[in-house]
């Protein structure tokens, strides 16, 4: 069995505490590795090694051109092993094969996007009001970056987040998911086999309570970037007020695909299948709650059932196979748990309901392809995020109805909208409370699109230019262009 260390100011070495945490594989249920399970002192060693790799190492004397040559390094790296991470990251969390290959080619893009912004970070030359003063700004790594990240997609969430802080000039402490870290260390192996300097990126393997609060808590940690559930991101905002430190928070959602009367119903289907039981579900943007009119309410249903009713579960490396596993064992629970609560409210199943068994699938940790009806806006299976393939209708007579059924949530992650009118297409763009608003089309993410969300789905933005300002700061310079001495030294001017 693959027993792995983790990697901390460029050695690769095991816990302090020698414990170590099981890698199971959510198809087979066989154990395949196991992690160092992490500690504060970890954590500690860890967040010195990239204070100091800022500071005083070889990464800190860097021009920027060489920082982008080094991450261009790990993005051909990235291609190079694509295949040999990808299978290793299906092993770690299930996912289909054929969706995380495609996600590490936009992985090794991302880094390769960020390589390039890398030297046109810049400041500005200011014209003061002053007769004597010659201003300008620099823009200046905000320090050391702890970045905490959710099983789903482990190699991207650490690749979102340390390729532009690490553009930026900023040394990062990765803490992937205890429940699928390989690939994270992979990219560890990566960054050393690039050339990178020692201690610019560290990770640390452990459970969010030992490992994950350490570096919350760290007075050396200038910000955390964190993927996961919002509990947890409430959690760690309120311990980050107490030192000041800087947050982005990507976290859950409950969104909802909103198909128009004027649809394209068979594109809708497609996209509404896509959204919810595209990995099993197990997506912050899944569209968990399908907003139709009522015109089209039936019509829409029955293609529904039609295509879910042919969803392939099974291994995810099988071509074939169009839905995995659930990922976890608490997952799969938590997934059952709100089948009994939306029956308990009144919702009533017109497709799944329950585990699924069959000889394809593994060691079982299945749940059938799930559509509720009877689903008001109000229940807890329409406002709480499940994290699993469970649809929920509500039905809505006008476009009103429609909005305000969307944005009565706590989240505001991403929503769909499926229409062929270009102008309600770009009212329901500006009435959304959301990060995101994909129109006729869903699961639409790239590294060049800015994405995150609004209310109770997080703080901040990741991909694209600006999550480069999410790791810098602005340092203004003010330089007297007066020879002489002030006038009056007691009199600003
Ligand atoms: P989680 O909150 O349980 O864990 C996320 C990470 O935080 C893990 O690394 C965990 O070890 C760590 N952690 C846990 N407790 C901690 C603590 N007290 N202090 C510091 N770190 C701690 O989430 P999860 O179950 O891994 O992921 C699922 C959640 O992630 C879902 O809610 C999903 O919506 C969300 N998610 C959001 C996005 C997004 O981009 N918005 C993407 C994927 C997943």
């Amino acid at each position: 069995m693959q027993q792995d260390q983790m990697y901390i100011d460029g050695q690769w070495i095991d816990a302090a505490g020698r414990q170590r945490l099981d890698c199971t594989d959510p198809y087979s249920g066989a154990v395949w590795a196991s992690i160092p399970a992490g500690t504060a002192a970890d954590a500690d060693r860890a967040v010195d090694a990239a204070r100091r790799a800022m500071t005083t190492g070889r990464w800190a004397a860097l021009s920027a051109s060489g920082r982008g040559r080094l991450l261009r390094a790990v993005a051909d790296l990235i291609t190079e092993n694509a295949d040999r991470l990808a299978g290793i990251e299906v092993r770690d969390n299930g996912k289909l094969l054929a969706e995380v290959q495609g996600q590490i080619t936009s992985v090794a893009e991302c880094w390769h996007y960020y390589a390039g912004l890398a030297d046109k970070i810049q400041g500005a030359t200011i014209p003061t009001e002053k007769a004597h003063a010659f201003a300008f700004t620099t823009r200046e790594p905000i320090g050391v970056v702890a970045a905490l990240t959710a099983w789903n997609s482990p190699l991207w969430f650490a690749t979102v987040k340390a390729a532009p802080a690490m553009a930026a000039g900023c040394a990062v402490v990765v803490k992937p998911s205890e429940f699928a870290s390989a690939t994270t260390l992979e990219l560890a192996r990566l960054v050393e086999q690039a050339g990178l300097p020692e201690g610019v990126f560290n990770v640390v393997t452990g459970l969010g309570g030992d490992v994950g609060s350490a570096l919350v808590d760290h007075p050396d940690v200038a910000k955390i970037a964190f993927t996961g559930s919002d509990a947890t991101g409430i959690r760690i905002y309120q311990s980050a007020a107490k030192s000041l430190k800087r947050v982005a928070l990507e976290l859950g959602g409950k969104s909802p695909t909103i198909v128009f009367e004027d649809a394209d119903l068979d594109l809708a289907a497609a996209g509404v299948m896509s959204g919810i039981f595209g990995a099993a579900g197990q997506m912050c943007a899944a569209g968990s709650r399908l907003l139709v009119h009522a015109a089209v309410k039936d019509k829409l249903l029955s293609k529904l059932i039609e295509l879910a009713s042919d969803i392939r579960l099974g291994d995810p490396r099988d071509p074939h196979t169009n839905v995995g596993p659930i990922s976890t064992p608490p997952q799969y629970q938590k997934v059952l748990d709100y089948l009994d609560i939306a029956r308990a409210d009144g919702a009533r199943c017109v497709l799944g309901g329950k585990p699924a068994d069959g000889p394809d699938l593994g060691a079982g940790q299945f749940v059938e392809p799930t559509i509720l009806v009877d689903v008001r806006n109000d229940m807890r299976i329409a406002q709480e995020e499940v994290f699993g393939p469970i649809l929920s209708v509500i039905e809505f007579e006008d476009e009103s109805e429609a909005v305000k059924l969307a944005n009565e949530i706590p989240y505001g992650l991403v929503a769909g909208v499926w229409t062929t009118s270009i102008p309600r297409a770009l009212r329901l763009s500006k009435a959304l409370h959301v990060g995101t608003v994909w129109v006729n089309t869903y699961r639409s993410y790239s590294y060049m699109v800015p994405f995150g969300g609004t209310k109770r789905s997080g703080l901040g933005r990741e991909h694209g230019i600006e999550a480069i300002d999410e790791y810098l700061e602005t340092r203004s310079v003010v330089i007297s262009t007066d020879d002489g001495p002030p006038v009056n030294p007691f009199i600003m001017r």
